[in-house]
């Protein structure tokens, strides 16, 4: 745009000084053509005159000194004679050597020449010319004013040698004719500048419209550049910025704090369970789920505090001045407890929860990656520990996620290494503590090494989609188990298995089940599925169809860890369950906890009027069991009846089905 004026103003300054160069250049031009246009005549007007003049006077040119009287009256008639009419407004005869001889003006008769240029270039045979603007003349007609006056020295040739014998200078007037030319240089100049005007209009405006396209392709550039730049770094769905952002920054915050000796702390957040959410309601679920956890998380971060979506639902915060590693806490802290404010989703209550790791700058590590793979650790440990929780670093977490990783490719060949072994929970009758059934809970045996409790696992085998396969096991085992013991004569009178949610939702489920049942020759009510509440979350009714289907083959179905999860109560009328397993966190403290006993009375009473069979789960004490007996829970489960054990150990158990403290 600047560039652009400045060539206006230029091409406004050339164009000027072309008019005026031009203008120059045509009046010196048509000054000149008047010149020789008159110079021209006035050599014509001079052979006349000389032919009548020189005559007159015997060797007239000759003379070299003042003519007499009678010869100057006789030539000045002569002369007045021959320029009427015309332009002619003097006339000056002149000898070879410069002596004006005659002047029709007489105070001018006598004058030398012999110094004058023009009449020395006339004497050589080159007639001169100038031309003059005269404020006052002295003209045969007496004095004129203003006037433009053309003089010509014209030398005069002997007739019969051709020599110089003198010079005529002529004054002749040319005001008319230069009047005229000066009008059609105006108008040619006029004519030049208007052109030239409407040129520059011309290049004006495309120059405007050269100006405005340019200018509006370099803003679209801009703003392409900014768009590119905002995608590059931002996250589309949340609008925060994304993990190459996260690097970038934090990068150049771990540069910025070496030299300052300041300190930072990262912060990585991964929701939990959202997997589950995302596969059970859908993807738009899950995006509604992620952009009320951003803005959640947005609430509460500080002014220094920088929030970052790395992916999925992995959610990263920069925070400076955590000089210690407790100061993040605070924040780790808030953000938890924002975190699980309940909310609807697509017609589901949901509880969001998120696991935080953290790892604190110096000390920690002082590369980035080590910084960040240090709180993606001890994340991870916070999942282990049960989610919903946050944790710092510890450095034997990276021994830690090393094993996860030799844990993961050991368990790819688990179930064909028949790896895998079931322990079994009695449950018993709240009342009289009278053995109702057993729950089957998977341990995994890898060789030569401690037996691995579930929890370690199965969310691997989830992950991994292994769980389908050795869930299927789980069902085989169980069942052929229970045909064992009835063969031994040993009543079990149930075996609970627990059922994954990417279990449920395979298509030949039922077959697998009822193929179990057919195979292992066990009446169907021998068999209990433990099925978690987030299937619950599928509100299509294939889920509460495949809960059908089972019922009609006649296994039961339960409800695990209920209280924990996403159901609301007043669904429950909807499925066809036979029993509700209260989580056993609601169980532990439910002698000391008002509320933990108001929901377990909830949920008894609810149970109650449903007609679902309420189970506690973990219960340790005498005193819970005997709270549990009053609030009518009808069967207990816990390490205070017995812990879960080998199948071998159940069999002395079943042999005194009634169950006395097994602490
Ligand atoms: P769950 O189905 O709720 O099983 C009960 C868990 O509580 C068992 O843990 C059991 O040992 C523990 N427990 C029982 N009574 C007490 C008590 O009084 N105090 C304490 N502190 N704990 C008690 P376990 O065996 O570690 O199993 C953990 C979870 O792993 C199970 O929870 C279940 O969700 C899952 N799981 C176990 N086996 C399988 C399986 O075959 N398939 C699937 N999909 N999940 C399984
Ligand atoms: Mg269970
Ligand atoms: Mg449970």
């Amino acid at each position: 745009m600047i560039k652009n004026n400045k060539f206006l103003s230029i091409s406004v300054v050339v164009g000027l000084v072309v008019v005026a160069v031009l203008v120059v250049a045509y009046r010196s031009l048509t000054t000149h053509a008047l010149i020789e246009q008159e110079e021209r005549a006035n050599t014509n007007i001079v052979y006349v005159l000389a032919n009548m003049v020189l005559p007159q006077v015997d060797n007239l040119l000759d003379h070299e000194e003042s003519l007499s009287s009678v010869d100057l009256d006789r030539i000045g008639r002569l002369v007045n004679e021959a320029v009427q009419n015309t332009s002619i407004v003097k006339v000056k005869i002149i000898n070879l050597s410069g002596i004006v001889l005659y002047s029709s003006d007489p105070s001018q008769t006598g004058e030398s020449k012999y110094l004058n240029e023009s009449f020395n270039s006339a004497k050589t045979g080159v007639p001169a010319s100038s031309f003059s603007y005269r404020k006052t003349f002295d003209s045969f007609r007496g004095p004129i004013e203003n006037r433009n006056i053309v003089s010509t020295y014209i030398p005069i040739r002997n007739d019969a040698t051709r020599d110089i014998i003198g010079v005529f200078e002529i004054y002749s007037d040319v005001t008319g004719l230069f009047r005229a030319s000066e009008r059609i240089q105006l108008q040619v100049g006029g004519l030049v500048v208007a052109s030239l005007f409407l040129i520059y209009l011309i290049l004006f405006k495309m120059a405007r419209r050269a100006d405005k396209v340019i200018s509006r392709q370099h803003l679209e550039r801009l703003a392409n550049a900014e768009r590119v730049r905002y995608q590059t770094f931002h996250d589309q769905l949340t609008g925060l910025p994304n993990r190459a952002s996260f690097i970038e920054q934090l990068d150049s915050m771990l540069e910025q704090s070496a030299f300052d000796d300041a300190s930072l702390a990262v912060l990585i957040l991964d929701l939990d369970q959202f997997k589950l959410i995302n596969d059970s309601l859908g993807h738009r679920a899950g995006d509604e789920l992620l952009r009320i956890a951003t803005r959640r998380l947005q609430k509460q971060v500080r002014e220094h505090d920088l929030l970052y979506r790395l992916g999925g639902d992995e959610f990263a915060i920069i925070t400076e001045r955590a000089s210690q590693p407790s100061d993040a806490a605070p924040l780790a802290q808030r953000i938890i407890e924002a975190m699980r404010e309940p909310i609807d989703i697509e017609g589901h209550s949901i509880v969001p929860t998120v696991s935080v790791g953290i790892s604190v700058y110096p000390g920690d590590d002082i590369a980035i990656e080590k910084l960040v793979k240090n709180a993606d650790a001890a994340m991870y440990r916070a999942k282990q520990a049960g989610r919903n929780q946050y944790c710092f670093y510890s450095p034997e977490m990276n021994s830690q996620a090393a094993d996860r990783l030799r844990l993961e490719s050991a368990l790819q060949q688990a179930l064909g290494n028949d790896e895998f072994v079931l322990h079994y929970q009695p449950r018993v009758d709240a009342q009289n503590r009278a053995i109702v059934g057993m729950e089957a809970l998977l341990r995994w045996q890898p060789p030569g090494q401690e037996l691995v409790p579930p929890g370690q696992f199965i969310p691997i085998l989830e992950d991994r989609d292994l769980i389908v396969d050795v869930g299927e096991w789980v069902l085989r085992t169980a069942t052929r188990q229970v045909r064992d013991w009835l063969d031994r004569g040993l009543d079990p009178r149930r075996v609970s298995v627990n059922v994954s949610s990417r279990q449920f939702r395979k298509e030949n489920f039922i077959d697998i089940v009822h193929a179990a049942i057919e195979d292992a020759g066990i009446p169907a009510d021998y068999l209990e599925l433990e099925l978690t509440e987030s299937l619950l979350l599928d509100h299509s009714s294939s889920a509460i169809e495949i809960m059908q289907n089972l019922k009609a083959i006649g296994v039961k179905l339960s409800i695990d860890d209920f209280g924990t999860g996403y159901s609301s109560l007043g669904y429950l009328k909807r499925l066809p369950i036979d029993f509700l397993k209260i989580d056993r966190g609601f169980i532990s403290e439910v002698t000391s906890s008002e509320k933990d006993a108001a929901i377990v009375n909830t949920i008894t009473t609810l149970a109650a009027e449903l007609r679902i069979g309420v189970v506690a789960e973990g219960v340790e004490t005498e005193d819970q069991w005997r709270l549990l007996q009053r609030k009518h829970c009808q069967e207990l489960q816990g390490f205070y009846f017995s812990r879960p054990v080998a199948a071998k150990q159940v069999e002395s158990l079943l042999a005194h089905p009634r169950l006395a403290s097994g602490l």
